[in-house]
Formats: structure tokens, sequence, C-alpha cells
């Protein structure tokens, strides 16, 4: 049988239930201090599930920055040279569209985990960046950085490419 709280194997003799939920012997003062508390019993598995959610979709977030960040590079440089501008500007824009689905989905991910109040606006908001690059740079980097926040809260480490994942608590 499967402790509720730490997910152990252990023998069914050692569960106690506890508001229909089986706790182990290490767990269960934990979930009574719940229980007196008010809160649920197993909040912190939820928690934990959303802490793993901000962290997967931050690193698709950071990937997201590094591809916006070159397609304003590229963009500037085209720009300079009106010769290569036809050659490239087909590929370029077909480079940039399936980037703008890829960067909605992680926008429209991030924002739910994160618990943010219209997740669908973040993600459509992204299709302004078709006009204005910077708009969806400034978009990523708000939602990165409020992920940064959260992991760091919960204590998760947070580096250059996100949060080690080794961090999360079992
Ligand atoms: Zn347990």
């Amino acid at each position: 049988m499967q402790c509720a709280l730490c997910q152990k194997d252990v023998p069914e003799s050692d569960l106690i239930q506890l508001q229909g939920m089986q706790i182990c012997g290490d767990c269960k003062a934990t979930a009574v201090s719940r229980l007196t508390e008010g809160v649920a019993i197993d909040s912190a598995q939820a928690e934990r599930e959303t802490v793993i959610a901000v962290a997967k979709n931050q690193k698709g977030i950071l990937w997201c920055i590094f591809a916006a960040i070159c397609f304003l590079g590229l963009n500037f440089a085209v720009g300079l040279n009106r010769d290569t501008l036809m050659a490239v500007a087909g590929v370029l824009l077909i480079g940039r569209l399936a980037l703008l689905c890829v960067q909605m989905f992680f926008v429209y991910r991030l924002a739910t985990a994160l618990k943010a109040a219209v997740p669908v606006l973040w993600a459509l908001a992204m299709v302004l960046s078709l006009l204005l690059g910077i708009v969806g740079l400034v978009i990523l980097l708000v939602l990165n950085s409020s992920a940064t926040s959260y992991l760091r809260e919960h204590g998760v480490r947070v580096g250059l490419m996100g949060a080690k994942l080794s961090d999360i608590p079992a």
C-alpha cells in the first residue's frame, strides 16, 4: 500500500486512515498538524506538483527567450543588407511563426502553473511579438522572473538554464 503523502510503499498494517487517506507512520505527525491547522493533508503534494510544473515550463521559456533574441539579431542583420532580404525573408517568416507557436505553448503552460489570472491572454499577447519582437521578449522575461521568484521561495535554486530539478524535495 502507498502512503498518500510520501508515496512510499509500506505494509497495510503500518498505515493509518486520516480523512480517507492512507498515511504512513513517518508522515502521521505532518498530517495531524495540517489537520489541526485546517489545511488539506495532501496540500504539500499539490504544491510539489506546481513547483515541478513551474520548473519544467520555465526551461521551455528560457529556450524561447534564447530563440527570440536570435531572431531579433537575425532581423537586424538582414535589415542591414537589402539583397539578402528577399532570399531569407520567407525562411525567416516560417521560422518566426513556428517559434511563435512554441512560445505561446510554453507561455500558456507557465502562466497556468503560476496561477496567473488569465493564462490564455498571456499566450495571445505573444502574437504582438510578430509586429514588435521586443514585446514578446518582455512577456517572456516577466514570466521567467516570476517563475524564478516562485521557485526560490520554494527553496529551489535557479541557474542560467533554469531550476535544478534535484533540488525539489520528494
Ligand atoms: Zn508517508
